[in-house]
């Protein structure tokens, strides 16, 4: 059937395997499993029980432009702890394939009951079909030769081989090729038993737990099935915070390329390619004082000396355009900071070293000046041509951010650069979700349970602070349904404002029924969530998605998706953790460190401060504790105070809890409360205060 050999590739995930290959037997075990002909000898690859390391290859296999037609995942998907490989999978595939998932533990029923300990996935990804196996050479073996004869026609299909050419001649001819027979009826039977025995399960001796024979599709809740089917606990697994930082990096692109004029507004960007000065600074002999422009020797020798007193032939000054007299020896010019000195003129005399001696007739200029020193030497008090900067010099690197502080505009004003490439910002939309939100402006009084949408403004205010474009995206109502979709897509579209390149939601994370967002961007804009959970406080139902976009037919490109929780405490930390440094990449910072080969460090600032009184821990989870910081002006160091450590003060709602602060602590888990005086980590979110205002302010 194929005329073109199929590629596969092997993927053992594997902790003891990852650090020592020869005690790998999976790969010779699969490679045997596959017939000559129809396949490549597999590609082979053995990674640690270690999610993003999974994805990684998986996508790199998958996303390449001559993918890899079939991707076999063995170990990690049955019950152990460290078993994730299905959940690493799980959201990389773009469509489901249950019936291999079935056909396989099918298979493996007749030889075990165990059988139902695995939790397999199987889909497409692109074009390419991936099928997790268990992680023992004979479970793996077992499963690959339940099904390997049906992937040849999956792979062909999956690769966009036209279906209608493929199926002519029926499901007979099919089987026929792929040398497969229907099981007999007693078997099927059998077989049906063990497929449909969720549906029907009551009826039966046996329970199979509902994730074997599930269709593993998007985790999300389906809205349309109502609150009695919802998930009791997130069916997302909890990632630790790096990791979660690591997916929402490793999804973020790389930064666009823009050419802008110079102008204050270049503030904030990034730079992204080296500029080289188009014009020395400065231009001419400049000088650095008032004071007489001389022919000074170029070494002290006996026989000159710049002393005595000389008539004064002309006067130049710093806005003198034009061409200049040439200065006769024994003869002085008047000139001012930063004016060109006359062709023969090597050096300036400050006014301070001299004196006047004679007036002309009027009496308003001066004849002759004595000069007092004799030491001047030549190139003295002036600047010589491109000093400041060299005509071609580079005056920025690609990586350096223009910051308010001027250095860098100043420079690329001074050299008369017109344009720069710099990398484009994204443009950010933020948008809230709920019933019960109210504009914070409206005039109305807030009837039974209204809350006034605190996250906009305070999201919109940080978005500015930090220079990214914004898009007021409004309020989008968990009822009627849709309105959250139409919301999302118009964003995308830019229908009605500029279309946004990342969109920020508040709220409908949660647990609730009406908690929207992961089932609307699963389900209705096709998009795949990279985490809906994160193991922190606050901020645990965290949420970062990509959606497929097309912007025109030819270009596809994704865009980012970050639902923070509701709470306004959540909202603001969880942005500054996870959107900053996304944000960070997206306008180019940390391109220097990664072209020196290191990895970027990209978000708030880190850094070590001391604990004025004890803090509360918890005791899983690690805490963003909301703190003021401040410099001590007795030691200079870095100390720590709460915005509201007891009983409400952090609650993820009190958005009060960052009224203030200008800092996260970051308090790993524990029990009980850590001691004053221990040191800790911190993000400044905002400048340190010295201590006197820090107690003002509280
Ligand atoms: P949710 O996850 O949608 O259930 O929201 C969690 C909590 O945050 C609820 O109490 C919401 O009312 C509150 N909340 C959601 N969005 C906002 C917002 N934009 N401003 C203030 N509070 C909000
Ligand atoms: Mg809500």
């Amino acid at each position: 059937m194929a005329e073109q050999q199929l590629k596969a590739a092997i993927l053992v995930v594997s902790d003891t395997a990852s650090q020592d290959s020869s005690s790998d037997r999976v790969i010779d075990t699969l490679t045997d499993v596959f017939p000559d002909g129809p396949w490549e000898k597999p590609i082979t690859r053995i990674v640690p029980d270690d999610v993003l390391q999974i994805q990684r290859t998986v996508c790199e296999w998958a996303d390449s432009v001559s993918p890899v037609n079939l991707i076999l995942i063995s170990g990690g998907t049955g019950f152990a702890v460290k078993d994730i490989t299905p959940e690493a999978v799980s959201p990389l595939l773009h469509r489901h394939a249950p019936g291999l998932v079935h056909g396989m533990i099918a298979s493996s029923l007749k030889v075990t009951p165990f059988a139902m300990m695995a939790r397999p996935v199987a889909g497409t990804r692109h074009k390419s079909l991936v099928i997790t196996l268990p992680g023992s050479p004979k479970g793996a073996k077992e499963n690959l030769e339940a099904v390997i004869k049906l992937l040849p026609h999956a792979c062909t299909q999956a690769a966009g081989a036209d279906s209608r050419t493929l199926h002519a001649g029926g499901v007979k001819k099919l089987e026929a090729e792929a040398g497969v027979k229907p099981e007999s009826h007693d078997h099927h039977h059998h077989h049906h038993d063990h497929i449909h025995s969720h549906s029907h399960s009551h009826g039966h001796g046996h329970v199979v737990p509902r994730a074997h024979t599930t269709p593993l599709e998007q985790r999300s809740n389906d809205p349309a099935a109502g609150a009695t089917r919802r998930y009791r606990e997130s069916p997302y697994p909890m990632l630790s915070v790096d990791e979660a930082l690591k997916l929402v990096l490793s999804y973020t692109p790389d930064p666009e390329v823009i050419e802008v004029p110079v102008t204050v507004d270049l503030v904030g960007y990034v730079v992204a390619e080296d500029v080289y000065a188009a014009e020395a600074v400065p231009a001419y002999l400049a000088s650095i004082v008032d004071g007489y422009a001389i022919i000074a020797p170029k070494a002290p020798d006996g026989s000159t000396s710049t002393k005595g007193v000389f008539p004064v032939a002309s006067v130049t000054h710093a806005n003198e355009s034009g061409v200049l007299a040439p200065l006769e020896a024994g003869t002085i010019a008047r000139i001012t900071t930063g004016a060109p000195l006359p062709p023969n003129a090597n050096a300036v005399v400050m006014v301070e070293d001299t004196l006047l001696v004679s007036s002309t007739p009027d009496g308003k200029e001066e004849a002759t000046v004595e000069i007092l020193t004799g030491e001047i030497m030549a190139n003295e008090n002036v600047r010589q041509p491109g000093s400041d900067v060299s005509l071609g010099s580079r005056i920025l690197q690609r990586g350096d951010l223009i910051t308010p502080v001027g250095g860098e505009i100043g420079l690329l004003a001074a050299t008369g650069t017109k344009t720069v490439k710099v990398f484009k910002k994204p443009t950010v939309g933020v948008l809230s979700t709920g019933d019960e939100l109210v504009e914070h402006d409206d005039p109305r009084t807030l009837q039974g349970g209204q809350i006034r949408d605190s996250n906009r403004p305070s999201i919109l205010s940080c978005l500015k602070s930090w220079g990214i474009p914004a898009v007021d995206l409004g309020i989008a109502r968990d009822t009627p349904p849709g309105e959250l979709e139409q919301s999302l897509r118009d964003a995308l579209r830019g229908v009605g404002k500029s279309s946004v390149d990342m969109i920020i939601t508040t709220g409908g994370v949660s647990m609730g029924e009406l908690d929207l967002l992961k089932p609307t961007i699963e389900r209705s804009l096709g998009g795949t969530i990279h985490f809906g959970r994160v193991s922190m406080k606050p901020g645990k139902p965290t949420t970062f998605a990509t959606v497929p976009f097309k912007p025109t037919s030819s270009e596809r490109r994704s865009r980012l998706i970050f639902s923070l929780p509701g709470n306004p405490a959540s909202a603001l930390v969880t942005l500054n953790l996870f959107v900053l440094p996304s944000l960070h990449k997206l306008i180019g910072l940390g391109q220097k460190q990664v072209a020196w080969g290191l990895t970027p460090t990209l978000g708030l600032p880190l850094v070590a401060v001391i604990l004025s009184h004890s803090f509360p821990l918890d005791a899983k989870r690690t805490e963003y504790h909301r703190a003021v910081i401040t410099a001590s002006p007795k030691d200079g160091r870095l100390y720590a105070t709460s915005t509201g450590a007891g009983g409400v003060g952090q609650r993820s709602s009190r958005v009060g809890s960052l009224a203030s602060a200008n800092a996260l602590l970051v308090l790993q888990p524990g029990k009980g409360s850590i001691g004053q005086g221990s040191l800790v980590e911190a993000l400044l979110m905002g400048p340190v205060v010295r201590e006197a205002a820090a107690i003002a302010a509280s």
